[in-house]
């Protein structure tokens, strides 16, 4: 699973500064699709090969006793709490303050690996002027600049290495005869476990016992007519002998762990609620991830013909960059609308496992820019040559060519879309990479 990295401090440190240079990859990606709601405290990204989760915990007041400031430090604990290693953010140019100091006090007893970094240090010498962090009593001081970026490589490395990780093994293809590696993911009572449990106690499921494996993850294999599923242990769910049971407290950090490690992800919603902020997060982060989606709209059973409507019209505007998912409406509770998913389910893993042979996106490449050439930018117009996959799960399709750089999103969306059609990518996201030759 990848580490997790939460970074904490007061606020107007450059937390969120910092946040998007740790995932600012990512981010370019995925920038365009309409209605993409992101949510700017979780994050992923990688050093090389080395890939992490990031967690801007907002202000972090441990001390705040009531109100708005009293939630969010519950929640910085929790997420502090869960993450493999803490990135402590200062304010070289304000100095130290006295929230500094309760930060720091909560970080050492915590004694969870944590780097001190005083951030907007651009300019500034370690040595003299930033002497006075060393008073926290947390060891080396790292100077960085969020807002230009110095510094920062080295920070990351110095978090990284912290975790003692094993070397990121070589990128190997996806086995499609290995279980589907499912995840059902959602908010606290959509009803996940009544699912899993349904689904569990289910005579056409084969369930495997086996005992856990990496790190606190649980997951469960079984079979459904011939094909092979590992459950993973996902937001804030647990095993409680034989039945799966929300823990008290919804987990951000396993609910990202749970997405990253899946192959499928089952996104639950709730009829009686249609989609909130939270379903549209989690399905931002789905996304972010590159990981096949299903959708299920649970609780059908307890809502009118009014709300059904309100609800697929709320799916239609705030889900609109999941449109490649398949959707289902089924009750969990009433075992109703069940059997569908599965053939989804597939379907989505064979999608995002699909190879895609380089003459064949070659020609369908040529195809579409005959029916649809490239605006021309600047002085040039864009060349398209050929293409090939670049990676599965999803999959990723390299377009190479000349100046490609003036390919506009709406271009690269209608060749996502020529793409699509053609290899039936249902249920799985697709990246379009464009590569210029030098
Ligand atoms: P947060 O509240 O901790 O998330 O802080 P922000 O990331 O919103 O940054 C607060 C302010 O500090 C903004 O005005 C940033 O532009 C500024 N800032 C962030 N990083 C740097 C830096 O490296 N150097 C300087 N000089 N300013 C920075
Ligand atoms: P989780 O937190 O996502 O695991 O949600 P639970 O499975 O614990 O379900 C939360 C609540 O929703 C429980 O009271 C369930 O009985 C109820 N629930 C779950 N599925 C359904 C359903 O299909 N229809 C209705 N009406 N209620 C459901």
């Amino acid at each position: 699973m990848k580490p997790v990295i939460a970074l904490v401090g007061r606020p107007n440190v450059g937390k969120s500064t910092l946040f998007n240079r740790l995932t600012k990859s990512r981010d370019a990606i995925v920038a365009d699709y309409a209605g993409l709601t992101r949510d700017r405290h979780y994050g992923q990204g990688h050093l090389g090969k080395r890939e992490y989760i990031v967690i801007d915990t907002g202000g972090f007041e441990p001390t705040a006793e009531s109100g708005i400031f009293k939630e969010m430090a519950k929640q910085t604990r929790q997420a502090v709490a869960e993450a493999d290693v803490v990135i402590f953010v200062v304010d070289a140019r304000d100095g130290l303050s006295a929230q500094d100091h309760d930060i720091a006090n909560y970080l050492r007893r915590l004694g969870k690996p944590t780097l001190l970094v005083a951030n907007k240090a651009e300019g500034m010498r370690a040595g003299t002027q930033l002497a006075e962090f060393y008073e926290l009593g947390l060891g080396e001081v790292i100077p960085v600049s969020a807002a230009h970026g110095e510094g920062v490589r080295g920070m990351l490395e110095a978090a990284l290495d912290t975790l003692n990780l094993p070397e990121p093994e070589e990128e190997t293809e996806p086995d499609p005869h290995a279980p589907i590696r499912l995840a059902v993911a959602g908010r606290p009572n959509v009803g996940k476990s009544t699912l899993i449990n349904t689904w569990l106690g289910e005579e056409r499921l084969v369930a495997f016992d086996l005992p856990g494996t990496t790190r606190d993850a649980i997951t469960v294999e079984f079979e459904r007519n011939g094909q092979k599923f590992e459950l993973i242990d996902t937001a804030g769910l647990r095993r409680k002998g034989k039945v799966f049971e929300a823990i008290e407290k919804f987990s951000v950090v396993k609910t990202l762990q749970a997405i990253e490690s899946a192959n499928v992800v089952l996104l639950l919603l709730d009829a009686e609620q249609g989609v909130t902020d939270q379903d549209a997060h989690i399905a931002g982060f789905i996304l972010d991830a590159g990981r096949a989606v299903v959708l299920a709209v649970n609780k059908w059973d307890a809502v009118d013909a009014y709300q059904r409507e309100l609800v697929q019209r709320s799916i239609e505007t705030r889900l609109a960059f999941l449109k490649f998912a398949e959707i289902h409406f089924i009750s969990a509770m009433k075992r109703q609308g069940l059997g569908p998913l599965w053939g989804s389910i597939t379907r989505a893993h064979k999608a995002a496992l699909r190879k895609m042979p380089t003459p064949q996106l070659t020609r369908l490449l040529q195809e579409a820019v005959q029916f649809q050439q490239p605006k021309r930018s600047g002085m040039y117009r864009p060349k398209l040559r050929y293409a090939h996959q670049g990676g599965m799960n999803p999959p990723v399709i390299v377009v190479h060519g000349n100046s490609l750089e003036g390919v506009t999103d709406s271009y690269k969306r209608y060749l996502e879309g020529r793409f699509r059609k053609a290899f039936d990518l249902t249920g799985t996201p697709l990246r379009v990479e464009m590569k210029t030759a030098r």
